[in-house]
């Protein structure tokens, strides 16, 4: 089975850009290498054999019905479920923010955009840090936590490749994590994609393309969150309902079109600039000092009536080694270490009902895995946008792609075929 087809991403190189403005595929090492093939081993931690393309039929024989790994998304011209929901979100879109303007920029660069910043008409997060529309209807942002003396954690940019010295270390400490990940990375490594779910790390969605979304029209910044949350779907069995703009990159239009598709929008509190290594002078000197500040607000006291949720990344192994350093300083500075869905008491964070996460008090106590929640009485990351609980539906109960089982008993992971589903 693992002979055929290649997972191999010769498309990454053609400028993907991080959340610093370098290069995402730089980072995967062996994706510019389709020839070579592998078997997953998930304890090896040679980044370079981590990082060689393997090849996954479950993933491969779908690729066809996903956008092009790492180009912006756009809704595919065979996939009428898609363009059927994105028409539902048509309907009503233009009523509900009619007047906002797709921006202009690039990587996250706004600098020569003309907006206005006193009035923020659009709440336009990158320009005033706006995280509450005027408009109540349309959903805040989350960006701290309700629990105090508490570090929500979580990685952005991921699944990166060579990630098992993170994922073991944080396995080791039974700690747990909220990934936003990126759907090309998904569909590129998706048994990495895979040993985050198994880990019971808490999934989220990063976009398709790592694109600044109010760059985008309205169709591609919906193709990028749904083919996004039908990679992670595909891939590891679950739907998330929660995710996190590139670039921190948001404004009331990209807020209406992720509440449609059921998505709570995940910001930050704090920023270690990890990612910036390298770039601009920035040293790992300069890396370990933004930890150390967000030890400094600890220490001064200012998280003693709220959490912060602190922005790193999976982007690199420097990135990922930086928080393996620093664990021991955040337990030392911070009472408790927890995923968001934890800290914000989602006990159920998927669409998917049956899958359950632990609450603040339980994931405290040192508890795991949700404990068993009776329908309809779990809390989500909530959305009550118009059309949602559609949107929510389309991809939770009629997977047309494989779908994912985990057998716990076997510890195996068992991978349905793609051709029976096949719906439309
Ligand atoms: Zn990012």
């Amino acid at each position: 089975m693992f002979a055929a087809l290649l997972l191999a991403a010769t498309t990454v190189s053609a400028g993907a850009i991080g959340c610093g403005g370098h290069h995402i595929g730089a980072r995967n090492l062996g994706m510019g290498n389709p020839h070579a093939k592998r078997e997953y081993d998930p304890k090896a931690l040679d980044v370079t054999a981590q990082c060689t393309s393997y090849n996954y039929p479950p993933v491969a024989d779908i690729l066809t019905q996903f956008p092009t790994n790492w180009a912006p998304a756009t809704i595919l011209p065979s996939d009428t479920a898609a363009q059927q929901l994105f028409s539902q979100l048509n309907q009503t879109l233009g009523q509900k923010v009619g007047n906002v303007q797709v921006k202009v920029g690039t990587q996250g660069d706004f600098s020569g955009y003309q907006y206005d910043n006193a009035a923020d008409p659009d709440c336009w997060w990158t320009k005033t840090r706006c995280t509450e529309p005027k408009d109540t209807t349309i959903p805040a942002d989350i960006w701290r936590l309700p629990e105090p003396n508490t570090w929500g954690f979580g990685f952005d940019d991921g699944p990166n490749c060579s990630h098992n010295a993170l994922y073991n270390f944080m396995a080791e400490k039974k700690q747990q994590a909220t990934m936003f990940f990126i759907g090309s990375n998904v569909m590129n490594w998706p048994l990495q994609a895979l040993r985050a779910k198994q880990d019971g790390h808490e999934l989220c969605i990063h976009t398709w393309s790592h694109s600044a979304m109010t760059t985008l029209t309205n169709e591609g910044a919906f193709a990028e969150l749904y083919y996004t949350r039908e990679a992670i779907k595909a891939v590891t069995g679950v739907t998330p309902k929660c995710w996190r703009p590139p670039y921190g990159d948001v404004d009331n239009r990209i807020r209406v079109i992720a509440g449609f598709l059921n998505l709570t929008n995940v910001l930050w509190s704090d920023d270690t600039f990890d990612w910036m290594e390298g770039t601009n002078n920035v040293t790992s000197e300069t890396v370990v000092a933004n930890y150390q500040k967000v030890f400094d607000q600890a220490k001064a006291g200012n998280y003693s009536t709220y959490g912060a949720i602190v922005l790193n990344h999976e982007i690199n192994n420097k990135t990922m080694q930086h928080m393996i350093d620093q664990y021991p300083n955040i337990e030392a500075n911070f009472k408790y270490i927890v995923p968001i869905a934890s800290a914000m008491n989602w006990t159920t964070p998927y669409a998917e009902a049956n899958e359950t996460y632990p609450d603040f008090n339980q994931y405290t106590s040192g508890q795991r895995e949700g404990g068993p929640v009776a329908s309809g009485e779990g809390n989500s990351p909530g959305s009550t946008m118009t059309g949602s609980a559609a949107a929510s539906a389309s991809s939770a109960d009629t997977s047309k792609k494989s779908s994912s089982t985990r057998n716990s008993a076997a510890g195996i992971f068992v991978l349905a075929g793609v051709a029976a589903a096949m719906l439309l």
